[in-house]
């Protein structure tokens, strides 16, 4: 209890930041007060809510907001009487607008409290998948190699090719600078752009990192220098490709980047940006380095906005590399029972797993796509890309 009243308090400091949403205290309500002081625990300030979360109805997402409050307090919910049971209180509440904001107030002995979230409403939403694929330059050093006579020459791009005419899924490729053997973007050839346009509708390129090494190169570094690298690959990217294939970033490698550098990468075009919100040695990682709270609420959830920046964040659903094919429809399956995670199919994997001479060679990689894709076509999930409309899905 000691530690989660930490973590609380935490939490309400950071409300001053905008991280958790607003709280405004009356002046007698600090110390010795008995009884939680008044928060909203549902839903959570970024959530990002569809008809799954709630019950639609006209001109809304009706929804369930509830928290805590002092036990013997008069709690509204947007000026509406909540009711009470306990400490906690809930109110029906109409979502009717793409951002709404949540203001519940407790008057009592106490005094006055105020605690104010936001959340937004994916009002056209519907069940969809994007597919990303990190860590890409084996391929592009290959077709410029070869000097091949169409980029499907290239046994991973015509695999890929496949997957799209059987299942009209999209590919963001998240490209490296350099494979640091010799090879950098600008030897690929621009000779391929009339075909990169002609496949644009399904195939997009976008940065990645500069280089695979070293691990985690943005964890730290200054955001100047990932904006830096990131314009050094977009560049590349519409000299050989054009601007119609080019993509924002979708994934940093490591999905580790300093929190300073969410808005420089929402001024470059950046909506969304998925990382897998796990636990490693009980710390959060591959989570953007966002707090606690947000990161045990995106283990739970398919995406949450961060307001300071606008960037909404995505949990990946499926990492291809590794996961056998038998286990394939074991990971996914359970999603589509959870409100929290059913609507949105955040699909992954890695190139270097495709090549042959890649110490971690997984000779069934693209088996270990079809049924993943597969699965969710026939599960009726519609294939997206994120940085179009809201999350992949209509505005
Ligand atoms: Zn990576």
């Amino acid at each position: 209890m000691k530690k989660m009243a930490a973590t609380r308090r935490a939490f309400l400091q950071a409300a001053g930041a905008g991280l958790a949403g607003v709280v405004l205290q009356g002046a007698n309500t600090a110390w010795g007060q008995p009884g939680p002081a008044l928060r909203i625990d549902e839903p959570f300030h970024g959530a990002v809510l569809n008809r799954r979360q709630g019950e639609e109805v006209d001109g809304g997402l009706k929804i369930r907001v509830s928290g805590q409050a002092p036990a013997q307090d008069r709690v509204t919910v947007n000026g509406t009487a909540a009711q009470r049971a306990g400490t906690t209180f809930s109110a029906e509440f109409v979502l009717d607008r793409e951002e709404t904001q949540i203001a519940a107030a407790s008057q009592g002995s106490g005094g006055r409290q105020e605690h104010c979230i936001r959340v937004l409403w994916d009002r056209h939403s519907q069940p969809r998948y994007r597919f990303s694929i990190d860590d890409n330059s084996f391929f592009l050093r290959d077709i410029a190699g070869k000097s091949y006579a169409s980029l499907f020459d290239c046994f991973y791009l015509k695999g890929l090719r496949e997957l799209h005419a059987k299942y009209g899924t999209r590919f963001v490729l998240n490209i490296y600078y350099t494979t640091e053997d010799g090879f950098e973007l600008p030897q690929f050839p621009d000779r391929y752009k009339g075909e990169w346009r002609d496949n644009c509708d399904w195939l997009r390129l976008a940065f990645h990192a500069h280089a695979n090494l070293p691990d985690r190169p943005y964890q730290n570094a200054a955001p100047s220098r990932l904006i830096a690298d990131l314009d050094q690959v977009a560049e590349q990217i519409v000299r050989f490709a054009g601007a119609q294939t080019y993509s924002p970033p979708t994934v940093i490698h490591w999905g580790m980047v300093q929190p300073t550098a969410l808005k420089p990468l929402y001024e470059r075009g950046v909506r969304v940006l998925s990382g897998y919100f796990s636990r490693r040695d009980g710390t959060w990682d591959v989570n953007y380095l966002l707090d606690d709270t947000r990161s045990e609420y995106l283990s739970r959830h398919d995406a949450l906005i961060d307001f300071e920046s606008g960037i909404v964040f995505s949990r990946v659903d499926i990492v291809c590399n590794n996961t056998p094919v038998e286990q394939i429809v074991p990971t996914l399956e359970p999603l589509t029972k959870d409100p929290n995670h059913a609507e949105i199919m955040d699909l992954f994997t890695h190139e270097q797993y495709f090549w042959p001479f890649y110490a971690h060679h997984v000779p069934d990689h693209f088996a270990r796509l079809d049924a993943t894709i597969r699965w969710v076509t026939e599960h009726g999930y519609k294939p997206i890309f994120f940085h179009e409309g809201f999350l992949g899905g209509p505005v």
